[in-house]
């Protein structure tokens, strides 16, 4: 899953089409200077053209900071270097007035589709992801959750443990009824993000409807996931929401937590998180409780 949050995302997907827009067109010039035996740009026969064309002058400033964390952005680098090299050969070949050979000519066209294709790969990466995302908080929404944990469920089997545990805010229906619903989706938007933030990278997050968050924690078993989200809960009942004249105010959070089950539908594992859930709220709200066997 991808770790950014919306507004870099959407950031990363403008600047790959606006980089990948600039390479198109110098593929449309150093198609006109082959055919038209023009005289080659000097940038395009030296061995480093690729960091010089505008494509590689975004991948190699600024390219990283949006896509770095993007298994695929190496691959797109690699991709168009080779590309590159390719292209440069065509050049030298058609600047000495040689003609260009047929299979230099099809390795070119080969390598060009090659990094387009993993441009493409990158940016519909991107657009799913969004697309996944909830508007309000920003946290991936409900789309791709079960098949994620069954991607989880999957890898314990071959050994490993994995906790999954909804959280839910408390008496949050009071906060719409005192402050109003703008400043209810502001409560959620902060707690999603602080949440976020306090997550692990590996961990995983999603808005599972009104405010209630289901949180998939690899490698964790249940005690250690209690650990590490009593941190989590303690975060949010740190931070403060401001109200205009009036004190700022505090929100609390319970949390329940089962083994992701390697068994059992993950359904049935998200049913005992929930069930947890309940008995958290029984006991007081503000807190995280482990599922037993006994509350079935
Ligand atoms: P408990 O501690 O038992 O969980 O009490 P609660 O008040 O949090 O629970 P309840 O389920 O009664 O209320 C949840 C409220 O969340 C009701 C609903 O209006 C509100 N809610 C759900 N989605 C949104 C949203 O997107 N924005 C806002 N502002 N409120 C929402
Ligand atoms: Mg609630
Ligand atoms: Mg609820």
């Amino acid at each position: 899953m991808l770790k950014m949050t919306d507004d870099f995302m959407r950031m990363a997907l403008r600047e790959l089409e606006q980089a990948s827009y600039s390479h198109e067109q110098w593929a449309e010039r150093l198609y006109g200077t082959l055919i038209c035996r023009a005289v080659p740009d000097e940038a395009d026969l030296r061995s480093d053209a690729h960091r010089l064309c505008a494509f590689g002058h975004w991948y190699y400033q600024t390219g990283s900071v949006a896509l770095g964390s993007h298994p695929g952005f190496r691959e797109i680098g690699m991709e168009h270097e080779r590309m590159h090299q390719c292209a440069t050969k065509l050049l030298k070949a058609s600047r000495s007035g040689v003609a260009v050979a047929p299979a230099d000519y099809q390795r070119f066209v080969a390598a060009l589709k090659d990094m387009n294709l993993e441009i493409a790969t990158v940016r519909e990466d991107l657009r799913k992801a969004l697309f996944n995302l909830d508007p309000l908080t920003g946290a991936p929404s409900r789309a791709g959750m079960l098949s994620a944990l069954r991607e989880q469920q999957k890898l314990i089997r071959r050994g490993g443990v994995c906790s999954v545990a909804m959280l839910d805010l408390d008496h949050f229906k009071t906060i719409n009824d005192e402050y109003g619903h703008m400043l209810g989706d502001k409560v959620l938007i902060g707690v999603a993000r602080c949440v976020m933030e306090h997550l692990r990278p590996c961990d995983q997050f999603y808005r599972y409807g009104g405010e209630e968050f289901l949180i998939c924690l690899p490698d964790t078993d249940v005690a250690a996931g209690r650990d590490l989200l009593s941190r989590v809960i303690e975060e949010v009942t740190a931070l403060p929401f401001e109200v205009e004249c009036k004190q700022a105010f505090h929100i609390s959070a319970s949390v329940g937590v089962a083994d992701l089950d390697q068994k059992q539908p993950v359904e049935r594992s998200i049913d005992r998180a929930d069930k947890a859930l309940y008995m958290a709220k029984a006991q007081g709200r503000n807190r995280v409780i482990t599922w037993d066997g006994s509350m079935g």
